[in-house]
């Protein structure tokens, strides 16, 4: 995987980064009317799931922080990969994969990026600035 591939569910929604969680939700809608493989026989499915999992991630506050670190990780801060893990070295407690940091931070991975079908996925620790890769 590419650093650049990481997914943007800004983008998917078409919002900013700062956008408000209501104009998400108009967003979301708007998108779930125009994908949505019920009303719309020609829409590809594969962009209504990316939508559902970027709303999904991006509404609920808990996911969209993890969601952010990673996010920046991958357009600017993520300069070298510190460590190489497997997704089975981290430890999962029902809704984030985590590891220590040297520093005493943690790098955490959220279930849902996991389900993105990448084979690797950067993520950056949450207090300092090193980098590991997770092989999924
Ligand atoms: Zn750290």
């Amino acid at each position: 995987m590419n650093i650049t591939n990481f997914p943007n569910f800004y983008r998917v929604l078409g919002v900013e980064s700062n956008a408000s969680l209501a104009d998400m939700k108009q967003r979301y809608h708007q998108l779930c009317l125009k994908y949505h493989p019920d009303k719309n026989q020609g829409a590809n499915n594969e962009d209504f799931i990316k939508v559902q999992l970027a709303f999904q991630v991006l509404s609920d506050p808990n996911l969209k922080q993890h969601y952010d670190v990673q996010h920046v990780a991958h357009t600017n801060k993520c300069v070298a990969i510190h460590d190489q893990m497997s997704i089975s070295e981290l430890n999962f407690d029902g809704s984030v994969y985590e590891t220590n940091c040297r520093c005493g931070g943690s790098f955490v991975l959220f279930k849902e990026a996991t389900e993105l079908s990448l084979a690797e996925i950067y993520v950056t620790c949450d207090t300092c600035s090193l980098c590991i890769s997770v092989a999924l």
